[in-house]
């Protein structure tokens, strides 16, 4: 596993993954196949409550995807369709369009330095509009934002929100679990995640157990009952074979990766010492699990960093190219707006790229990669 100097270092690496995985992955899928009950049963129900008690937070429901735990989210709050929901410009896409699938109109908020969601500009929009009082915001790359300006926020305003923790399970600001602010914290376990299954997965973790029980009843058509339908819900579940995956396998190992991350990003910092491109940096409160390591490229020389890594055989990544709400698919909802200009999203969409990082790159890969970073002359 060790690798020869000359290997490429691709940004993600499932292969070394599966190489140290592979027997108990195997043996989760002789319990689940054995078992002969394959979607929403005993191995789901003891991933949610795995996955709760490491969280933090009393209730878990597994459902298709990290979009859905979304919507699903939105829906129980009681988001009506065409209420006006605070977001990030800088996401995934799933962000905005599980908005839009809840009947959400998105109404763009810019990000701060740290690419985090600028609350105080959120705090301006909530004071001036009081018809706006929900909000998805992002922990976005692996980082918490600031959790204590956001409850501050829900206090005053009596806001309705889902955290979207896709890409930053385990992640806490100054001490506190990121979706615990919110009422629903909504997560993925698409295999790129943090904590990633081998297919698609997600959940939604609260403390209020109606709410939970709701969406215990949408993600399975709305059912309450066997075939009764009180709500005319989603076919969003979780099967038994991610959950087992996530429970017998990954979760357990869940604290062991992200110490991998956070000692990577810690080696990738240390050595990162040059003008031409910086760290992005993690906001002051936030205890990251480093989904992501994102650095600014200065003066437009982004492509020419990504094209002498990619010459040395090292991958790389752009979160993201395009602000969601440049998309074309944004077309289909004339009424979404932008509060601002959008200039640090911008920004960030023009100088943002993301280093190799997961738990399976050795010490010698990153420094390869920071060598590689402070020879680049553009
Ligand atoms: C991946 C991701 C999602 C969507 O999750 P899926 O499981 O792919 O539907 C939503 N938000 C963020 C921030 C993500 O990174």
């Amino acid at each position: 596993m060790a690798g020869r100097p000359t290997d490429p270092i691709p940004s993600l690496d499932f292969g070394r993954q599966w190489a140290v995985l592979r027997e108990p992955m195997a043996a989760a899928l002789e319990q689940v196949g054995s078992s002969g009950w394959y979607v929403l049963g005993t191995e789901v129900e003891a991933f949610e409550s795995a996955l709760a008690e490491d969280w933090g937070l009393p209730y878990c429901v597994g459902v298709g995807n990290g979009m859905d735990a979304i919507e699903i989210g939105l829906r129980c709050l009681g988001l009506e369709p065409g209420d006006r929901v605070l977001t990030t410009p800088l996401s995934a896409f799933a962000t905005t369009l599980a908005i839009l699938r809840a009947g959400g109109i998105p109404v763009f908020v810019d990000v701060d330095p740290s690419g985090q969601i600028d609350l105080g500009q959120c705090a301006r929009v909530l004071a001036a509009d009081p018809s706006i009082r929900t909000m998805v915001p992002v922990h976005l790359w692996g980082h918490a934002f600031d959790l204590d300006r956001l409850e501050a926020l829900v206090t005053e305003h009596g806001l309705r929100v889902v955290e979207d923790c896709a890409q930053a399970v385990g992640a806490r600001w100054r001490g506190r679990p990121v979706g615990t602010v919110g009422q629903v914290a909504a997560t993925s376990f698409y295999p790129t995640k943090n904590l990633g299954a081998m297919g698609d997965g997600g959940a939604l973790l609260t403390a209020d157990p109606q709410l939970a029980d709701r969406a215990r009843a949408l993600r399975h058509y709305g059912q309450t009952a066997t075939y009764v339908h009180d709500l005319a819900g989603l076919n969003s579940r979780l099967d038994e074979l991610q959950a087992a995956f996530l429970s017998r396998v990954l979760l357990p190992r869940l604290h062991g990766f992200t110490a991998r991350r956070r000692a990577i990003a810690e080696r990738y910092t240390q050595g990162l010492e040059t003008p031409r491109l910086r760290p992005a940096p993690p906001p002051a409160g936030s205890d990251s699990v480093w989904h992501l390591y994102p650095v600014l490229v200065a003066d437009d020389l982004r492509d020419s960093l990504r094209a002498h890594l990619q010459a040395h055989g090292i991958g790389s990544g752009v979160h993201y190219p395009v602000l969601i709400p440049d998309q074309k698919a944004m077309e289909t909802c004339p009424q979404a707006q932008a509060v601002q200009p959008l200039t640090t999203a911008r920004h960030v969409v023009g100088s943002e790229l993301s280093l190799p990082i997961h738990p399976f790159l050795t010490d010698d890969e990153v420094d390869r990669v920071v060598a590689a970073c402070l020879e680049w002359r553009p």
